[in-house]
């Protein structure tokens, strides 16, 4: 049975707008009367993240990928060097590093979550080893200690993709560290589906100081442009590789109106989050399905809600009921070691809980106007799926 999307009680995401993105914007053009990148609401974007995250140096681009993309080219990833990464993520985390040439060597996840098993990583490094890319799965961290660790031991670059991990930390006693602080470069996103928006776009944040002025030049296009401007050289040239990774300042008004909002998006997708947590549990009780597990050095940023069932077979059925009552729910990731591109070239070793992330979670309806109506609504079918009496019918 198909359903058209207007025909949804709950669609799976709704961009929420603050409601000064228009303003910003038309500020932008006729108050600055500057629309190209690297502008006022640029800098302010990117001093926003400076100043409350504490981070070294913070690049807008045009979205996550190409902030993996210019860590890749930061890192100079040659030919026939590899990097390590989990299975269970988004193509543009392994494509970055497989344009510049690398080879990918995927990490299982853990057992109780999808992030990557740190443990598992240091039998994979070999002398062409280059660097560790850290996916922090549903904006929980991963287990950084372990993993800087390795690093060091080892001499390797850490690339955070913390794509979903805005306001996010990692937790170490009573030590509490950003996501996106970690990793030599951090790259995060703001495409519509994330928790703050700008239609596409994202940020690339630069923790080693050795690489921050070239981090500028790759961005301007492989000129010192930014330095010009500055004052810092007097005529700018073209002095590197580079491309146009910048974003417009639509965009960043854009995406300046969101962060001015962050804390009460936050809250709400907190509160959320909790309300299904607390809704499902009997279900998980009993057996039914898994929920999200933190681990005790994670928060969580209420980037998604999932739980997991018991087979792909028993997600397919579910999947088909929620839609027959109208609700939008939706799997995640294909395992990257597996796909059509690189099962040829993966080593061979099995990923069994990659495999079962991908057969068996299922994303929840989450964004700021769901109400908690709707949200009973979903978790009594969910309920009525898998106790058909005990359930009340919806
Ligand atoms: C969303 C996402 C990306 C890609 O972000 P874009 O801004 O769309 O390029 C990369 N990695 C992960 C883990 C993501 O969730």
């Amino acid at each position: 049975m198909r359903i058209n999307p207007e025909d949804y009680h709950v669609v799976f995401n709704k961009p929420y707008l603050t409601g000064k993105e228009a303003l910003y914007i038309e500020q932008a053009a006729k108050r600055w009367g500057h629309l190209s990148g690297n502008g006022k609401y640029t800098r302010l974007c990117q001093r926003f993240f400076e100043e409350r995250y504490g981070f070294r140096r913070c690049l807008l681009t045009t979205s996550c990928t190409d902030a993996l993309e210019m860590a890749a080219l930061l890192l100079n990833i040659q030919p026939g060097d590899e990097v390590i990464m989990p299975s269970y993520t988004f193509v543009s985390t392994a494509n970055a590093f497989v344009l510049r040439g690398a080879k990918i060597i995927f990490v299982d996840s853990q057992p109780w979550h999808p992030n990557m098993d740190a443990h598992s990583i240091e039998a994979l490094i070999t002398p062409r080893t280059k660097a560790i890319v850290v996916v922090h799965y549903a904006g929980m961290a991963n287990d950084m200690k372990t993993i800087l660790q390795i690093a060091g031991r080892h001499g390797l670059y850490v690339v955070e993709d913390a794509a979903q991990a805005i306001d996010s930390y990692h937790k170490e006693g009573n030590r509490r560290l950003p996501l996106g602080s970690l990793g030599h470069l951090a790259a995060f996103s703001f495409h519509e589906t994330k928790n703050i928006i700008a239609g596409e776009g994202g940020m690339l944040v630069i923790n080693a100081p050795s690489m921050e002025a070239r981090a500028e030049i790759l961005w301007e296009k492989g000129t010192n442009r930014s330095a010009f401007f500055r004052g810092e050289v007097d005529k700018y040239n073209w002095v590197d590789v580079g491309s146009s990774f910048l974003p417009s300042e639509i965009i960043a008004a854009f995406l300046y109106a969101q962060l001015e909002h962050l804390e009460a998006i936050q809250q709400r997708r907190l509160n959320l989050w909790n309300y299904y947590y607390q809704g499902l549990k009997p279900l998980a009780e009993a057996g039914f399905i898994d929920l999200p597990t933190i681990p005790a050095y994670a928060t969580n940023n209420a980037h998604m809600f999932y739980i997991v069932c018991r087979s792909l077979e028993e997600r397919s059925r579910l999947i088909d009921y929620l839609k027959r009552h109208g609700i939008l729910a939706v799997f995640h990731y294909q395992p990257l070691h597996d796909s059509p591109f690189y099962r040829e070239k993966h080593d061979g070793r099995p990923l069994p809980n990659c495999r079962r992330f991908a057969d068996c979670l299922l994303r929840l309806p989450l964004f700021y106007e769901l109400t908690h109506t709707q949200q009973d609504y979903i978790i009594a079918t969910i309920e009525a799926f898998y106790r058909p009496q005990k359930g009340k019918k919806p």
